[in-house]
Parts: structure tokens; C-alpha cells; sequence
């Protein structure tokens, strides 16, 4: 009757639920043995100054190189890393490694570079981030005026007085914030204004359809004056293809990273890029993309 297939639905149901709890804490176990193993990396994608060409900056993207499974995308382990808590050591890891690496760079001789870094929204609201920057920027001797954190819009409507008082006390230390994935979020732009910022990061769902998409192209447009208005830079993510850096080279966007320069490369590669520059050699051709 109704109340053995109520209690049977009930059963699959849980049974379900549990599956998946049972999947998301053998993640968080092996995600914390793979950052104790030295199994993370950080990979490098170049940020192009859109108007010159130049290498400007470097995002760095975490990478899990899993023995077994190969590479394993953020996208699956940053979600449990942050309700886990793992995201504290995890986020402190990616922090120390961006900095030592920016200074192995700068030792070597190599043309100066932004290095940013993703922070998550719980690593922003719910970890001491501003002590752990300090420490990180004093022990790898990286000069916080080269050092950019990336906060997604989402984190900075979820609680807009914490974010303001966290955010004006990194600007302190004297390095750059970028606001991630904007447009995708719900940030009241009243808040926006009052933030500390120096970039905005236009989405790459809004520069993926250009120009083929009329909406995506006023908008992308439109963010970019925003940004100038506020006295903000501006940042296309996901470049791919020609025509989307014409159109923003056209309306002034700043800069650009995308698979059009490069992939996210390990440090080694990078260095590489990083030598092209130093020889004077462009990483993009953006004169070409100027042609009509
Ligand atoms: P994000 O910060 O918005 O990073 C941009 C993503 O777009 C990266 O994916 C990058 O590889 C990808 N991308 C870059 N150019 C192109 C392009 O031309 N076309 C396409 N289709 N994709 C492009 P990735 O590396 O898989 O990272 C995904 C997300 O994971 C990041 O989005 C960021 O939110 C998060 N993440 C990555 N590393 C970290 C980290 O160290 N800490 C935290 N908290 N989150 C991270
Ligand atoms: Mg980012
Ligand atoms: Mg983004
Ligand atoms: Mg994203």
C-alpha cells in the first residue's frame, strides 16, 4: 500500500544520499592526503596587455596530478575542499606556491609580473587571509605590490560589510584585487563601489558567444565602461578566437587571458613564455587582430 512504497521511496532515497556522502568523504580524505603528498600544481596562464601585446601577469590554477586518475580539474575538488575545511591548508599551499614561484622568477632576472591567485569564498570570509598573506609575502620575500587575490562577485554579496573590512585590509598590505567571474554573481553595484578593487574580470560565458551573440557583446561592452568609470581595469577571460580580441580591443578592454595566447602551463613552461618576453618578443599578435 501507500506506506510500504512511501517507506521504500524513503530507503532509495537514503540510501542514495548516502552514496554520494560516502563519495564526498573518501574525496576529502584523499584531497587532503594528495596536498600532504605534494601531489598539487599550480599551472600559469598568461595575461595579455590587449592594447600592446605585452605579458602583463600570470593567473595561477590549481591542478591534483592524481597517480591513478592524471589531472584532476578544480571545478571537482574545490567544492569539497571548501565545505570540508581542506580549503584552509589547501588555499594557504597555493598562496605560498604563487609567491615562491613569482620570486624564483624575479631572482632570475625575468620581465616583472602580476601573479594572481584565486581565494574561495569561505578561504575569504572564514580564514584568517590577511595573516596568512602577510606571512606568505614575508617568508617568500615576493613584493606585495605584484601579487593580485581574485574574489568571485558571489563572495562579496554574500556578507558585503566583512568583505569591505577583509578587503581594505589587504589593500593595507599593498597588493591588487581583482573581482572574478563578474557579471555572474549578484553584487549590488552600490557595494562595488565602495570595495577596494583595482580589476574587474569579465566572465568568460559573456566573451564565449562574441560575435555571434549581440546581448553578449553589450554587455561585455558594457562592463567595460562600468569598470573605466569606476576607475577600475578590465579583464576578458576565455579569449579564443581573433575576432573576440578585435571586438575588445575596439572598446577598450585592458587586458586578456584565453586558450588565443595559451592554455594554464606548468612553472617550467611558463618560464619559457616568460623568456619570450624578455627577448622582446610578442606572445600574441595583436596587430594582425586590429586589421578589419
Ligand atoms: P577561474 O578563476 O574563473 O579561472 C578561469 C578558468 O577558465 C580556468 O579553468 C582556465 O583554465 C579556463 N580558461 C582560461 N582560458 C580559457 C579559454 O580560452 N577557454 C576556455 N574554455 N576556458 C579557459 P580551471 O583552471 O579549470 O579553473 C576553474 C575554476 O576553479 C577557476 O575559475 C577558479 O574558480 C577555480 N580555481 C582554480 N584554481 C584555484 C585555486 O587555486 N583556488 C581556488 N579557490 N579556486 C581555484
Ligand atoms: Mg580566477
Ligand atoms: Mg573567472
Ligand atoms: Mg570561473
Amino acid at each position: 500500500g501507500a506506506k510500504s512504497r512511501g517507506s521504500n521511496a524513503w530507503c532509495f532515497f537514503h540510501e542514495d544520499m548516502t552514496q554520494a556522502a560516502r563519495e564526498r568523504l573518501e574525496l576529502e580524505a584523499r584531497l587532503r592526503r594528495a596536498l600532504d603528498q605534494g601531489h598539487m600544481r599550480l599551472y600559469y596562464q598568461p595575461q595579455i596587455d590587449l592594447q600592446t601585446g605585452r605579458l602583463m601577469g600570470a593567473e595561477a590554477l590549481l591542478r591534483w596530478l592524481d597517480p591513478e586518475e592524471g589531472l584532476i580539474s578544480p571545478a571537482r575538488f574545490i567544492p569539497v575542499a571548501e565545505s570540508s575545511g581542506v580549503i584552509g591548508p589547501l588555499g594557504l599551499w597555493v598562496l605560498g606556491e604563487a609567491c615562491r614561484q613569482g620570486q624564483q622568477w624575479r631572482t632570475a632576472g625575468l620581465p616583472d609580473l602580476t601573479i594572481a591567485v584565486n581565494v574561495s569564498l569561505h578561504q575569504f570570509l572564514l580564514t584568517d587571509l590577511v595573516g596568512a598573506t602577510n606571512q606568505v609575502l614575508a617568508e617568500s620575500c615576493f613584493p606585495a605590490e605584484f601579487l593580485e587575490l581574485e574574489i568571485t562577485e558571489s563572495a562579496l554579496a554574500e556578507k558585503p560589510e566583512d568583505a569591505l573590512a577583509v578587503l581594505t585590509r589587504l589593500r593595507e598590505l599593498g597588493l591588487r584585487l581583482a573581482i572574478d567571474d563578474f557579471g555572474t554573481g549578484y553584487s549590488s553595484l552600490a557595494h562595488l563601489k565602495r570595495f577596494p578593487l583595482d580589476l574587474l574580470k569579465i566572465d568568460q560565458g559573456f566573451i564565449r558567444d562574441i560575435p555571434h551573440s549581440a546581448d553578449d557583446m553589450t554587455i561585455s561592452s558594457s562592463v567595460i565602461a562600468l569598470g573605466h568609470a569606476m576607475g577600475l581595469k578590465v579583464l576578458a577571460e576565455g579569449v579564443e578566437t581573433r575576432e573576440q580580441l578585435a571586438f575588445l580591443q575596439e572598446k577598450g578592454c585592458d587586458y586578456f587571458q584565453g586558450y588565443l595566447c595559451s592554455r594554464p602551463v606548468p612553472a617550467e613552461d611558463f618560464t619559457r613564455l616568460l623568456e619570450k618576453a624578455r627577448d622582446g618578443l610578442p606572445l600574441v599578435d595583436i596587430a594582425v587582430a586590429a586589421e578589419p
